[in-house]
């Protein structure tokens, strides 16, 4: 079979990790979500009680985790330093708090180097911000997600309807995100000039994953 990778990028819940495990499971290939390993670094921050401006501290501590992702039965498993914060790094405070860690040079180049290295023997679906501009720019398939605020809030709200944050909390806190994440100096969140968009908003879940293989096919014949 030929392997390739897909870059899959796009704003806070686009659908982007639920489309890309789809699409990894239908292909047979693996899939990395870069967004968990931006949430694990900012985990131990806060675990080890540093300040969230305090880059040289965040660096150090950055320099020295131990990093694990995992393929689960419910996709990709996190580990650092051996614990599981696979469900941990999902926590409002998290969410409040990755966007600034992932400004971070140091830690942007740390985070890619891991990213370029699980892509180089393909069969990746790999999901983020910068993927198809900086992380894989030669990815084979590269697809730019995209839905209303509104629209990325209701799901998020279906997704977690006992979370403390209501729909209105849970748009203003995406659209927070998305300003910071395209706004940031280094690898913004951006479509790539070949990057193929996908607005969500009116399609279902299943439309998306079949619209992604459909574009596989075409660029790649499906990796058959
Ligand atoms: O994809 P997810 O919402 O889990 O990503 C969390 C945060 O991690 C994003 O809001 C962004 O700040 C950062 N991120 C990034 N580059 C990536 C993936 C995520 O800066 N490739």
């Amino acid at each position: 079979m030929v392997k390739f990778n897909i870059a899959l990028d796009g704003p806070a819940g686009a659908g982007k990790s639920t489309v890309a495990r789809l699409v990894a499971k239908e292909l047979g290939f693996v899939y990395v979500d870069t967004g968990s390993m931006y949430r694990a670094v900012t985990w131990k921050i806060i675990q080890l009680g540093l300040r969230t401006d305090d880059t040289p501290a965040i660096v150090t501590a950055a320099q020295n985790l131990k990093l694990e992702l995992k393929p689960g039965d419910n996709g990709q498993q996190v580990f650092v330093d051996g614990v599981d914060v696979t469900s941990l790094i999902r926590s409002a405070e998290i969410n409040a708090n990755v966007s600034q860690v992932s400004q971070i040079p140091e830690i942007r180049q740390r985070l890619t180097d891991i990213q370029k290295n699980l892509a180089t023997g393909k069969g990746i679906v790999m999901d983020g911000r910068d993927i198809g501009t900086k992380v894989l720019p030669d990815a084979e398939v590269k697809v730019f997600l995209t839905a209303s605020a509104r629209r990325r809030a209701e799901r998020r709200y279906k997704e977690a309807p006992d979370s403390a944050m209501t729909l209105d909390e849970l748009e203003a806190d995406i659209t927070r995100r998305d300003r910071m994440d395209a706004e940031r100096e280094l690898s913004p969140l951006r479509k790539a000039e070949d990057a193929v968009r996908l607005d969500t908003t009116e399609l279902a879940l299943d439309e998306v994953v079949q619209a992604v293989l459909q574009l596989c096919r075409t660029k790649v014949n499906g990796g058959k």
